[in-house]
């Protein structure tokens, strides 16, 4: 998969979003996105918890490798979606936080 993709991805949702809500000012949708990935993050440490055998067993059930592999997703889209309404270049963003990591862990 290529970043544009998820550019592209974020590009679509941010269309669908803006019709939903209809803000009559476009920084106001932030804030359901920034809820919504409280939502999707707070599902994947419940999902977390339980590929590390520290969850509950009622619900152990559902819980499989399709539904973590869903969960990281659902974390980065709704990540890549806030970006977009922010106007954050989300690939400028990534390739700046890697290139600053990777200068502090230099050896
Ligand atoms: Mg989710």
């Amino acid at each position: 998969m290529e970043i544009q993709e998820l550019k592209d991805f974020s590009k679509r949702m941010h269309k669908k979003l803006e019709s939903y809500y209809k803000f009559d000012d476009p920084r106001k949708l932030n804030m359901p996105i920034t809820i919504k990935i409280m939502e999707e993050l707070g599902e994947l440490c419940d999902d977390v918890l339980a590929h590390s055998g520290l969850q509950r067993k009622e619900k152990l059930e559902k819980k499989d490798m399709d539904n973590l592999q869903e969960e990281f997703a659902d974390v980065i889209l709704t990540t890549c979606n806030l970006a977009e309404n922010m106007g954050v270049d989300i690939e400028e963003a990534l390739q700046k936080k890697i290139k600053k990591v990777d200068e502090r862990f230099k050896e």
